[in-house]
Formats: C-alpha cells, sequence, structure tokens
C-alpha cells in the first residue's frame, strides 16, 4: 500500500502530555470530517469543519508525497538522524496526525516505523478503530462525531467547541490518562467565523438562547493578541473547577516552529 503524504517534518511536540518532546511529525493527507476544502466548511460532517485551521489537502508540503511504508519510515529516521546529535537515553518519536490518520495508518506502516527505532504515536478525532501496535493514544473529540475510542494515553479536548456533546463532564468516564483542554486557536476562531453556519455548529440543539448569544458575543469580541483569550479562559476556570484537566498550550506557536 502506498501513502498520501501532505508532509513530514522535524519539531517539538507543542501540546498535550508530550509537550516539549522531539518528534518528526507524519501529516497524513485527508480527513473524515471535512474535504479540507473552503467551500465546503459549512458541509463537514463534524463542527470542527467551521474552525479547523490544518492543511491537510494533497502532498506538497515538506517531504510531502507518495511513500511505501518502508521508504516513509526510512525518511521519517533520517530526519531524526539528520537533527539529532546525541540520542541515547532518547527513542525516537514520530506523531502520526492530519487530517485523520487512522484513514492510513496500518500495521505495516506502524511495523516499518518500529523497525526504524520509533515510538509511534497517533492524534486522532476518535470516530475509527485503530490498528494495533501504536504506542501512544492521543484522541481529540470533535463536535456532531460520535466516539469509537473510549479510551488511549490522553484526550485533548478543544474547549469550548459550543456543543453539549463536548461538554468535559460527557468524556469524564472514560479510559484515559490523561486529561487535557486547549483552546480554539486565533486563526481557528476567525475560520470559524467566516464559514457558514448549520444547525450543528454552534449547539443549536442542546443550547439556550442565551448561551448561544454568549458565545457568539464572545466569538466577535475584538482582541489585540493572537491567543484566543475567551477560549483560554474558559479553560483556565474549567481546569480550576475540574481539577482532573490539565491546560494544554500550543507551546510550538509560541516558539514559533512548525
Ligand atoms: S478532525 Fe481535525 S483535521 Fe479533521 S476537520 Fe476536524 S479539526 Fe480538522
Amino acid at each position: 500500500m502506498s501513502y498520501a503524504v501532505k508532509e513530514l517534518f522535524f519539531t517539538l511536540q507543542g501540546e498535550g502530555a508530550q509537550s516539549g518532546r522531539a518528534a518528526v511529525f507524519l501529516r497524513f493527507t485527508g480527513c473524515n470530517l471535512w474535504s479540507g476544502r473552503e467551500e465546503d466548511r459549512g458541509k463537514g460532517s463534524g463542527g470542527c469543519a467551521r474552525w479547523c485551521d490544518t492543511d491537510f489537502v494533497g502532498t506538497d508540503g515538506d517531504n510531502g508525497g507518495r511513500y511505501e511504508a518502508t521508504e516513509l519510515s526510512k525518511r521519517a529516521r533520517a530526519l531524526w538522524d539528520g537533527a539529532v546529535r546525541e540520542g541515547r537515553g532518547a527513542r525516537p518519536y514520530i506523531v502520526c496526525t492530519g487530517g485523520e490518520p487512522s484513514l492510513q495508518l496500518d500495521e505495516a506502516l506502524i511495523e516499518a516505523l518500529h523497525a526504524e527505532g520509533f515510538e509511534v504515536a497517533i492524534e486522532t478525532n476518535g470516530t475509527r478503530a485503530l490498528p494495533q501496535g501504536i504506542d501512544w493514544v492521543c484522541v481529540s473529540p470533535k463536535a456532531g462525531a460520535p466516539l469509537v475510542l473510549t479510551g488511549g494515553d490522553e484526550l485533548k479536548l478543544v474547549y469550548p467547541q459550543g456543543t453539549e456533546d463536548t461538554e468535559p463532564e460527557r468524556f469524564e468516564g472514560l479510559a484515559f490518562r490523561h486529561w487535557f483542554v486547549q483552546a480554539m486557536d486565533r486563526t481557528a476562531l476567525s475560520a470559524s467565523l467566516l464559514a457558514p453556519r448549520t444547525a450543528s455548529t454552534l449547539g443549536d440543539s442542546a443550547q439556550s438562547e442565551g448561551d448561544r448569544t454568549a458565545l457568539s458575543a464572545s466569538l466577535l469580541a475584538p482582541r489585540t493578541a493572537s491567543t484566543n483569550e475567551d477560549g483560554l479562559r474558559a479553560c483556565v476556570a474549567l481546569c480550576q473547577q475540574r481539577p482532573r484537566w490539565r491546560l494544554s498550550l500550543q507551546t510550538h506557536k509560541l516558539a514559533g516552529i512548525p
């Protein structure tokens, strides 16, 4: 099988429990919740289609292209080896992301990555079953997209998404080891303002008129910094009120790295 890769690059993991760790990022092409095209934002099956700011279309990014498993794994290892000077005590780490990486990541590729010495992580929307052998599973639930994965290493919730099905208490009975909330990125917030709204995108079925008004006001409030201050405040309040949750910041953006 060949794999469609948007980009492959060496950086630090910026978010969640592995934040700050050197990592190769493998971004697969394609997602099951949105086509990735602007004109389809209002039609995505997940509410995240209205705010997603990830480019997962095509194969035109750094080291993008179509690869066989062995070739892709060796290319990833070459990126690691090209950057790491002294690797004792640090297992090579690769984060499979997208788009939705479970559309392509399979046991053959996981085996090939393991053969190159990688610890294999995935960042998934949790709507699809995963192949065996992944070493670190991070699930990021999305509005309107029912979870198939109910356990893993890390649950990372973009908050607030404005729908009842993404309220944090909905997930607290699941089998995760680490619990993070992360404010929506400011760029994503801007995209959401431009996106056509559907009944589900602002949680019409679940929210009162007052809630919707407050959410709309928060989305439209003027901001001066690059951070989504309202979202960040909501995340801080949540972590204080429900201490199983911890705050995740997009530290790679603070550090100015990809
Ligand atoms: S699942 Fe992730 S990549 Fe896919 S549309 Fe939603 S936010 Fe974007």
